[in-house]
Order: structure tokens, then sequence, then C-alpha cells
């Protein structure tokens, strides 16, 4: 917690309101669409949930099918299944790690020849690393698919100035307790469009329709975030600069005490973005290295201090088993050989001086 938290929850409780709706949740709420810069926001209980919300909303619906990154985490295409859609997965580029934007002209313009294309996309922003919005954008809106993009762990970052999460038909984040902030459990949509943000907060509250008597003409879901928890958030909110030049400095340290030795390469940044690594990942190559990542996991372990793979592909989950891919080796590769570092902001410089030497001594 960044230090305003209890201040923001003592005044839910003063106001007494406890329950979803409640000055607290107008005000994060504002202050979110200020922050990355859209002219609205709907906070909601989970980043899952908006994204489940927004593509009902872009029109999806059983049969339909749904472009999505496969580097990702699973709930970028759960929501998918909800609906009873079928999810189509596309690979990474390895500039950004994130959806490969050619790879996807390539498929599109093939599927619009059959006539095929898909409802919506679901484009993620990965670890905190802006995907490159602009051509996928280009390509969805001269095909005419809605675009949604995953922001949930890239709050923070740029994409050419603008936050990642602005561009689409709409974004989403996440305040999940792992997330950059947190709320304990959370998420937000945001949106340009009127209508899309009315229509969601609506669905997110039951669908009640405005009668004394508890009138539904559509179907609703219990999505909405509690005032107590937009208290958490304003006060998160006001640290996010900080978490994310904190992340950025554990990464510039582990690049530069760890780069030049042979076998691991780091996560690049394109050009156009300001990643908040959000998480310090690399690769490590086994045949210069001498070594896989799972023995510097392992060695970490050993040592009481957790590291993790980077996140298994969507097209590689028995989830998804019956899914199409389109490519699928360059995220296949990466998260053979890809790193998740400890990436904490809350340690301190001789945590990370032992990490960093632990490391180190695989190279030995
Ligand atoms: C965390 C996360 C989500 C889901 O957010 P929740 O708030 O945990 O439901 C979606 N996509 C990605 C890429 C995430 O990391």
């Amino acid at each position: 917690m960044g230090g305003k938290e209890l201040d923001f929850v003592r005044e839910a409780f003063e106001s007494n309101y406890i329950a979803p709706v409640g000055p607290q949740l107008n005000a994060f709420e504002d202050e979110f669409a200020q922050e990355v810069g859209t002219d609205y926001a709907v906070a909601v209980s989970s980043g899952t949930a908006a994204l489940h919300l927004l593509l009902r909303y872009v029109g999806v619906v059983a049969g339909d099918e749904v472009f999505c990154s496969s580097f990702t985490f699973v709930a970028s295409a759960n929501p998918i299944l909800y609906l009873g859609a079928r999810p189509v997965f596309i690979d990474s580029d390895r500039q950004s790690w994130n959806m490969d934007p050619e790879l996807l002209a390539e498929e599109l313009v093939r599927l619009d020849k059959q006539n095929r294309l898909p409802k919506a996309l679901v484009l993620v922003h990965l670890y905190g690393q802006p995907a490159d919005i602009d051509p996928i954008k280009g390509i969805c809106d001269r095909y005419e698919i809605a675009l949604i993009e995953d922001a949930a762990e890239a709050l923070g970052a740029t994409y050419k100035g603008k936050a990642p999460g602005s561009y689409g038909r709409a974004g989403f984040y996440s305040f999940n307790g792992n997330k950059i902030i947190t709320t304990s459990g959370g998420g937000m949509i945001v949106s340009n469009d009127k209508a899309l943000i009315e229509k969601v907060r609506f669905w997110s509250t039951q669908a009640r329709d405005e009668a004394v008597h508890y009138e539904h003409t559509e179907m609703g879901y219990n999505y909405r975030m509690s005032n107590v928890l937009a208290a958490i958030g304003r006060g998160q909110l006001r640290v996010l600069k900080k978490r994310v030049e904190g992340k950025r400095q554990i990464f510039k340290h582990y690049s530069e005490e760890l780069g030049a030795l042979p076998g691991i390469s780091f996560m690049p940044e394109p050009d156009y973005a300001c990643s908040t690594r959000w998480l310090s990942c690399a690769i490590i190559n086994p045949e210069t290295a001498g070594f896989s990542r799972d023995a510097i996991i392992s060695r970490l372990e050993e040592n009481n201090i957790e590291a993790r793979p980077t996140w298994k592909p969507m097209h590689l989950q028995p989830l998804f088993e019956e899914y199409e891919t389109i490519g699928g080796g360059v995220c296949g590769e990466l998260s053979e050989k890809g790193i998740c570092l400890p990436s904490g902001t809350g340690m301190k410089a001789d945590d990370l001086d032992r990490i960093l030497s632990i490391i180190k001594s695989c190279w030995d």
C-alpha cells in the first residue's frame, strides 16, 4: 500500500457507503479515466468481468470467432468461452512479445476472402509492455473488427505517449493482488464511447431498469466494484508513477548486471513503447548458457526465492486444444526459455543483490 489508502477507506466508512456505488467509486472512475486519458471509466469486480461485459457489448455470440493473443494469462480467453464463442490464438513477434501485426494482417486478408472474419480481437499488452497497437488498430478498423485491449498488466505504460487500453473500442485493467496497483481484486473498463460505458455499467449491476419495483428486460451480472475497494484504488493510483519507476529500476539493475552473461537476453522494449516492466523477464538460451531457465528457477528456489517461467501460451493449454492457432512458434519458444525474475517494488537493495549473486552463480 502507498499510504493514502486508509484515509480514503475511512472516508467510505464515515459516509457509510460500504455497498457498491458511492462517492469513492465515482471518484475512482473519474481519476482513473483522467490517468489513462479516456472520457469514461467503469469500475468492476475483476478484469475478467470487464472483458466478459465488453465482448458481449460488441456483439459476440455463440459460434462467433474471437481473435486473441496466445501469449497471455488464461483470463484473456476465458470470457470468450463464457459467451460460447471460439477463440483463435495469434502468435507473438520478437520485438514486443505481443501479437504479431503482420501475421494478423495476413490471416485477416485470407479470412476476408472466405467471408469468415472474426467479430472481435482481444489484444494483450503483456508484462507491462504495449503491443504495436497502430497497425493492429488499422487492420481492425479496415475489417470492422471490434478491438478490445487487455491492458490488465500494462497500467502505467505508454504507447506513442498514450496509455495502452485507450486506443481500442474499449480497454480494461485489473487490480488483482499481483498487478502493479491493487484493490485486492477489481477491474476497470475504459472507453470514449458513452453508449458502451452506460450499457456495461447497467449490465454490471443486474441490469435493473428504471422502476422502483425492480423491472428487468435484459440479463445482467453482479460485477460492480464496491465503494470500499474503490477507496483503496484511489490511494493506489497516487503511487502508480512511483511503482512504475521502481519496476523499471529493478529491470535496469537486472539487465545491467546480467545482460552480458552468455545465453541471457532481456525482454526488448520497442521504440514506440515505455513498458512498466511489471515483471522483469528474460530468455535463457540453453545452448549458449549451458543450462536452462529451469536451473535458475531451482537455484533461486533452493534459496527460498520465487521465480517463474513465462506464461504458457493459450494454444498449448489443454483447455483450448480444439481451437485454431495462427503461428505459435515464437511464443512457444518464449514460454520454453522465458523466466520472470522477482520484481516486487518492496525489495530492498540488498535483497536484489542477493538475488543477483545467486543467479550469477549459475554461470560459475
Ligand atoms: C490479471 C489478468 C487478467 C484478469 O484480471 P482479473 O482482475 O484477475 O480478473 C486478464 N488478462 C491478463 C493479461 C492478466 O494478467
